[in-house]
């Protein structure tokens, strides 16, 4: 549960978007504000990796190495690795990994490159595994093998050409690896589990180079720790397998309303959404959108059709008691349905990517700044209004930054898992949270600032550290991490920790420990 919020004192800024709550970024890169330099000179022979490679070696006299070192956070323009390896096998996996070890140099495995943190780059060795990107469906065992740098748009629409569905995320340029093995949040998450609950088995190249294939039979442990334990910790994916779903019909939902409703429609949809079906998955989101206004709404996704929706809804609108400024409802296949959800509607798939990255893409990167908690139970309507006061304090306080909060369901095969059945602890959870605001090139400093203390204060005065965070909204400010991101599972981590990385190969600021 939220505690009790004590409104701060924040700076005074200027607003864009708050994207990442809907999908992905569309605006152009805003200045840099975390750098590195290169690392050390060394005496190693770059030239002798990439011969030996299937795929290619970029370093920073190479043309797309400008471009092919930034991450989708805008905010991470400032690092610069020695190289970046783009792996086209698995055995070019083993030899990155083999050379950064000889080296003593730092490694850091990348797939979307969407990690909050930044962690998946690194002053040394990016290795990229985007070239390994093939999904292979077979119907007849309802699995899908998917290269661990698929982006998730083309996982869907791959799997779903075979009428099939593997529950994910929305953004769609996230990486399949970094998604899976931090858990994967998404819309048919209450009817057909995380994304890492549907991993079967998983080949990763573990610290020694070795490849190794983790399932039920061989590495279990390792398959448990890669099942919500987060990317970057125990060795480098490269091929996941994964149980896919039939298709169901699906329908669409967004309820949108006043912002004086927004305390009502907070505490009823807390309450109405525990007692609906798996079927239905829906959100709550309280933006601020700058000159815009505000935002207050709940959306989802059914699994099913309009007329059932319809009577699902209903005691939701009653709860809510005025009637709703906008009400969208449609039906939609599976493809449509998460290009929506990936705020790229009516593109074409090869639109639906980064323009920075894919040829063809249409997005564009985003600067933000995020921080995630949970609700455990519905919220008392003093706690509601606090969290509705938080939304108006970072728009007085901030005004021309786009931001806000979203809460999103959890419940259904989600919470049916025990918290130690795999890595991910959160089982337990009416809702996660996630608090972001982006910002655009053209933002003040002073403003970026204002939003980065609306967040701080927020993770002071509003949010529950007991309540856990999750841990692919991996947050470089959360001083608890460890226990936030893992609970009663860390012991376990630590354990596969020191047993696959003794030498913590794969370290970065919040790797899990070796020991504690
Ligand atoms: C716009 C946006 C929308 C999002 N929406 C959702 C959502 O709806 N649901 C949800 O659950 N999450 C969502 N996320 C969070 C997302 O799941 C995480 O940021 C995830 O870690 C990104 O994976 P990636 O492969 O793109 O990132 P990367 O930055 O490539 O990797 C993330 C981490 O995993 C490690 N890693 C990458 N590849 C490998 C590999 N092959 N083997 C081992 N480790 C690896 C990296 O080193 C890094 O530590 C969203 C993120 C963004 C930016």
């Amino acid at each position: 549960m939220l505690q009790g919020l004590k409104i701060g004192t924040l700076a005074a800024g200027a607003v864009v978007s708050a994207s990442l709550l809907e999908g992905c970024g569309t605006q152009s890169a805003p200045p840099s504000t975390t750098s590195t330099t290169l690392g050390p000179p060394t005496t190693m022979n770059w030239s002798t990796l990439g011969a030996a490679m299937d795929g290619t070696l970029v370093v920073p006299s190479d043309p797309g190495y400008a471009v092919d070192r930034l991450l989708y956070n805008a905010k991470f323009v400032g690092l610069h690795p020695r190289a970046i390896a783009y792996c086209a096998s698995a055995d070019d996996v083993a030899r990155c990994i083999d050379f950064a070890t000889a080296h003593a140099i730092n490694q850091a495995a990348r797939s979307g490159g969407h990690s909050y943190g930044g962690y998946s780059n690194c002053d040394g060795l990016v290795i990229d595994v985007s070239r390994m990107s093939s999904v292979v469906v077979d119907t007849r065992s309802n699995t899908a093998t998917v290269g661990a740098g698929a982006q998730l748009i083309d996982v869907y629409n791959a799997i779903g050409s075979h009428n099939r569905l593997l529950p994910g995320g929305s953004c769609p340029s996230v990486g399949i690896a970094g998604l899976a093995l931090g858990g994967g949040i998404g819309v048919f998450g209450r009817k057909y589990g995380l994304t890492s609950d549907n991993v079967q088995s998983i080949d990763l190249v573990t610290a020694d180079a070795q490849h190794v294939t983790a399932n039920g039979r061989d590495h279990a442990d390792l398959l448990w720790a890669c099942r919500g334990g987060g990317g970057g910790n125990f060795g480098v994916a490269t091929s996941f397998e994964f149980s896919v779903h039939p298709m169901p019909e699906v329908t669409l939902f967004t309820l949108r309303y006043a912002w004086s409703a927004a305390v009502t429609m907070l505490g009823a949809w807390q309450e109405w959404m525990v007692s609906m079906p798996d079927e239905l998955w829906s959100n709550c989101q309280l933006l601020s959108e700058g000159p815009s206004g505000y935002l207050a709404q709940v959306s989802g996704v059914f699994c099913g059709s309009p007329s059932a929706l319809d009577s699902l809804l209903s005691p939701l609108r009653s709860a809510i008691g005025t009637a709703p400024l906008s009400n969208f409802r449609g039906s939609n296949d599976y493809i449509g349905a998460m290009q929506i959800e990936a705020g790229c509607p009516g593109l074409t798939i090869a639109a639906c990517h980064l323009s920075s990255h894919s040829p063809g893409g249409k997005l564009s990167r985003e600067a933000y700044s995020a921080k995630s908690s949970y609700v455990d139970a519905p919220m008392t309507a003093m706690q509601n209004a606090q969290i509705v006061e938080a939304v108006v304090n970072l728009k007085s306080h901030a005004p021309s930054i786009g931001g806000g909060l979203a809460f999103d369901a959890y419940g259904g095969a989600i919470n049916r898992m025990n918290s130690d059945q795999t890595a991910f602890v959160h089982r337990d959870k009416l809702a996660g949270i996630q608090a972001t605001y982006s910002w655009s090139t053209y933002t003040p400093t002073s403003v970026i600032a204002a939003g980065e203390e609306w967040l701080t204060w927020l993770g002071n005065n509003v949010f529950n550290p007991q309540t856990g965070a999750y841990q692919n909204y991996i947050d470089p400010n959360l001083s608890d991490w460890q226990s936030a991101y893992y609970g009663s599972n860390l012991d376990r981590l630590v354990k596969v920790k020191a047993k696959y990385d003794p030498d913590d190969v794969f370290s970065f600021a919040q790797s899990i420990p070796r020991s504690l």
